[in-house]
Formats: C-alpha cells, structure tokens, sequence
C-alpha cells in the first residue's frame, strides 16, 4: 500500500477532545438532557447576552464574507489592551495562533521547547511542520522555566509556555517568566498561552503586554473560549511585535475569523459584567470541587484554571476505569493518559448543580 504524506504527519496521534454530550447520549443510552459535560473547560454560564444580540445583529450579513481584517475586532483588543492594531492577529481559536507560530518561524529538523503535561496543542503544532520536539521534565506538574531555558539548542526556534498551564492548572510567577524572557536567545519566539488569564485573582496576574513591547521574540496569545463563553465560535488572537505579526498574517487562512465569531467577540470583550460572573462562578465551584476531593482524600493539583486534575487512582487503569463509571452515569470529564497521566482526570469547573452531580457520581463509584 502507497504510505501517502510525510513520516512527521503519519506519526501524529490526533488531538483527542472531550466527548460531546449527544455521542455519550447515544453509546450510553443516556438522555441528553440528564449528562453533565466537564470535559473541555468550556464556560458554564453560556455565551454572553451581549455577544448573542451582536450575532443576531450580524446575521442579515452572512452571505458576505467576513472581514478578512478584523478592522470591528483588533480594534477593540487594541484599545483594551493599549496595543496598536498590527501587532494583532485574529485566530480560529488560540490553536490557530499556536499552529501559525509553528508553522511560519520553525522548519522541518529544526525544535521546539515545551513542558512535559502541557497543552496538547504544542506536540501537534510541533509534528505538523516536521520538527523535533525537546520535551523538559515537569517540575510539581508545573513548567519548570529554567530547566526549560537550559534546553534551548542551536537549531531551537520556538518555545511555549502556557500559564496557567493545561491540563496540570500549575501557574507560573509572574518574575518567572520575566526571567525566562531574559535567557531566551533573540532568535527563539516564545509563545506565552494565556487561555486562563483572565480567573486569576489580582495579586497573581503580571503584565505581559509589557513584555511584548521589550522583546520583538515574543508572542501572548489569549482566548474567547474559556473567561469569554465563546468555545463554539473559534476566535482567540495572538499579540506580537509587527515582525510575527506580519508573518502570522501572510500564512493565516484570510477568513479564518468567521463574521459572527467577529461581532461576538466585539461583544464580549467589552462585557466586564460577565467575565466578573464568570470568575466568580469559578472561585466557588472550585472551592466546592476541591472540599470534595479533601473530604474523599482525593489528590489534586492546586489549579488556577476552570479545572482540577485529580487522581482517579494508583494504578495506570484508574482514569480509564473511573471515567467509564463516570460517563455511564452521564458525567463526561477528561481522561488524560494521552499526556502521560493515566492516573488522573481533568474535571472542568461547571456550574453548582453540575459540580454537584460530579461529585456524587464520584462518591458512589468511588465508594
Ligand atoms: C483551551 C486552550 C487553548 C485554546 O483554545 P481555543 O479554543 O483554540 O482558543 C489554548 N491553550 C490552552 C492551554 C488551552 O487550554
């Protein structure tokens, strides 16, 4: 048989996601109305008011294409985050600014640095191009940044942190990365994921936009789809000296922002009543999720996101078998022995019923 493509795209395990509600329904003869899905750090407030009649506004428009340019978009980002427009560029979803750093600044042979148990993305992005990935040891699940510095190798071109980190929750300090940013030689970009910046409380959040505006090797890219509600409309965007910014902008597809994606995130970015709603929401049901875990003697990993990694048990079974328990009771969290944690799961923080219901189902197969 012909073996069509590269060896690097045959070699990729594809991206696992969470299971959706309705393919549970099916398999597990469930009503769709009863499952509880925690699977991937999706809002559970539901998309904003606001960005729901900015959509509907945009609807009589849907024949037209988008704008390729995102003029409504980056200028709101602009203003929010008192950066000019063309160091802006849109994505479909954060992933899509991952997977364009990858693919405009690193070459087939050449690396990439990136954490042990981070985001999946980073191997994907990785193997796509063809590059060799140097994967350094976690340190407490978390990134350990100087031994990630210490990596760096001649031919490295990329390197990425995600703080808060997925699907650990680990977070950095702020000076940590400052000093990361320091040893990192001009000629590697650094792509700071920061999906969940938006639920740290005050006193752990750092100014990375001043970062972008010292070093011309550095990429923040932020999401709509966890603090923003807008997971099913893949927008993100990555923020960039115009050096990145312009390659970024030469290989993205030129309508990767859908117009409803647009005015939705216009939208949102402006609707502080629901990102305080939804940092709030979190704080609680992460305080509900973890006594849970203290009360039942289960470990987790302290976490700064909408999630909690927790350990389903001691042998390499125990996240296979306690997810399976959980999603013939209708709960659908995350297994993630596809990043070395076969121990573990990742629950998303929902809404207190939906904690609730995780809960007991984790109490009754637990015993
Ligand atoms: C969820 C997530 C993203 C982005 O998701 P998009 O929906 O593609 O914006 C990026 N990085 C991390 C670490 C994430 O957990």
């Amino acid at each position: 048989m012909t073996n069509f493509g590269p060896d690097y795209v045959r070699a990729i395990a594809p991206y696992q996601g969470g299971k959706p509600i309705a393919e549970v329904a099916r398999e597990f003869g469930l009503d769709e109305a009863a499952i509880v899905k925690l699977a991937s750090n999706e809002n559970p407030l539901g998309i904003p008011d606001s960005s729901l009649h900015a959509m509907q506004q945009a609807f009589g428009e849907l024949a037209r294409y988008p704008d390729s340019n995102g003029f409504d978009l980056k200028g709101a980002i602009a203003q929010k985050f008192h950066v000019p427009t063309d160091w802006i560029t849109l994505g479909n979803g954060s992933n899509d600014i991952l997977e364009l750093a990858a693919r405009a600044l690193v070459q087939p042979g050449q690396s990439v640095v990136y954490s042990q148990y981070s985001f999946a993305v980073y191997p994907l992005a990785t193997q796509a191009v063809g590059a060799r990935a140097i994967v350094v040891p976690a340190k407490e699940f978390g990134h350990d940044l100087a031994a990630m510095a210490a990596a760096i190798a001649p031919d490295t071109k990329l390197l990425f942190v995600a703080n808060p980190n997925n699907p650990t929750g680990t977070i950095v300090a702020g000076e940590q990365i400052a000093a990361l940013l320091k040893q990192v030689p001009p000629s590697v970009v650094v792509v700071l994921d920061e999906a969940y910046t938006e639920y740290l409380p005050p006193e752990l959040r750092y100014d990375a936009l001043s970062w972008v505006r010292q070093y011309p090797n550095l990429i923040v890219s932020r999401t709509f789809s966890k603090a923003y509600g807008l997971a099913g409309l893949r927008v993100g965007f990555g923020i960039a000296q115009p050096g990145i910014t312009d390659l970024l902008n030469r290989i993205r597809q030129p309508f990767n922002v859908n117009s409803l994606a647009q005015a939705a995130a216009v939208a949102a970015l402006s609707d502080e009543a629901y990102l305080q709603k939804s940092a709030q929401l979190n704080t609680e049901g992460y305080q509900q999720l973890t006594a849970a875990f203290k009360s039942m003697g289960i470990e987790f990993v302290p976490s700064y996101g909408n999630f909690v990694l927790f350990r389903a048990g001691d042998d390499d079974g125990a996240g296979a078998r306690v997810n399976l328990a959980l999603l013939k009771k209708g709960v659908i969290v995350r297994p993630v022995g596809n990043y070395g944690l076969p121990q573990w799961l990742r629950v998303s923080i929902g809404l207190p019923n939906e904690n609730a219901a995780f809960i007991n189902a984790l109490k009754d197969i637990l015993g």
